[in-house]
């Protein structure tokens, strides 16, 4: 919980351009739109079981349900602020290990998730007229936390408006892996190189298959040879290609680009601050570089 803290700080002293804004947390009937109403419902009246606690790691709290649905809302507003400016981002998010019926592994809501559902909705909703019907907003979810992203594959298993692309630890949690649009799986101590080549084949292949006008991406910190749990062994630097090859093939077509921090759990903390500082420095790089000519292209 302490990397949240620790980025705002520092992005308001080291990257003052950037506009933080506190987003308004979701709805019930917005996270019904990814979540199963008896689900929502549990979490909001504090009815989970002692089983569904312990998958999700923690215990029932009110401040555990206000955190879910303000992450879920940051999300969205990054999504919404991405399709309007070309690039924004959620300080936390990326909890794509939770399914519709259930929470798992840190994960309440699958913000991701929640986020795209409602800015499908909202834009058709602007753009239907009395005749006719609007297409579908596609999203491409590029998640390249360390982890898979099983609820978030399993969610869009069957829609084809969303594509799931997940680059993660072959023999890390989940063990019981759900298949995405497609899934890149990464031996243990996986160095820069093979990460890269690995991500620059899988952008080339997102290329063939789906046409987004939106991205989500997880920008996960927990790859990095210091994570606790990342098990490869990626060098700061080499998140800092991962980054630049991600934002450069977004910006490059013109595709608005959110981002959430997702897992981070290294010693000293401080290095996942760093990583988490470093994305968004990128980022504002791409922003300054294309900024909105490359969205409205
Ligand atoms: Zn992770």
């Amino acid at each position: 919980m302490e990397k949240y803290e620790l980025l705002r700080a520092r992005l308001v002293t080291e990257l003052p351009e950037c506009k933080l804004q506190l987003a308004p947390s979701v709805s019930e009937g917005q996270l019904a739109l990814a979540h199963d109403v008896s689900y929502v419902n549990a979490v909001f009246e504090g009815h989970l079981t002692h089983a569904q606690q312990r998958e999700i790691g923690f215990p029932w709290s009110i401040g555990m349900v206000e955190r879910a649905r303000g992450s879920s809302g940051a999300t969205l507003m990054a999504c919404r602020t991405a399709l309007q400016e070309g690039i924004s981002a959620n300080t936390a998010g990326g909890t794509h290990h939770a399914y519709a019926d259930r929470g798992s592994g840190f994960c309440v809501f699958n913000d991701t998730a929640v986020a795209v559902r409602c800015v499908q909705l909202e834009a058709q909703r602007a753009s239907s007229g009395a005749f006719g019907v609007a297409p579908i907003l596609k999203v491409a979810v590029i998640d390249l936390d360390v982890h898979q992203g099983n609820g978030t594959a399993k969610i869009f298993e069957h829609d084809p408006n969303v594509f799931t692309l997940s680059l993660h630890g072959a023999k890390n949690f989940p063990f019981q892996k759900e298949v995405s649009d497609l899934d890149i799986e990464l031996p243990d101590d996986c160095c820069d190189d093979q990460y890269l080549d690995a991500l620059e084949a899988s952008l080339g292949k997102l290329d063939l298959l789906f046409k987004a006008d939106l991205i989500v991406f997880l920008a996960g910190a927990d790859p990095y040879k210091g994570d606790r749990l990342g098990r490869l062994s990626l060098s700061m630097d080499g998140l800092q290609k991962r980054d630049n090859i991600v934002f450069n093939w977004a910006f490059s077509r013109g595709i608005p680009i959110a981002f959430s921090m997702a897992g981070g759990y290294s010693v000293p903390i401080t290095d996942t601050v760093q990583i988490n500082i470093n994305t968004f420095k990128m980022a504002h790089s791409y922003f300054l570089k294309y900024g909105f000519q490359a969205v409205n292209s």
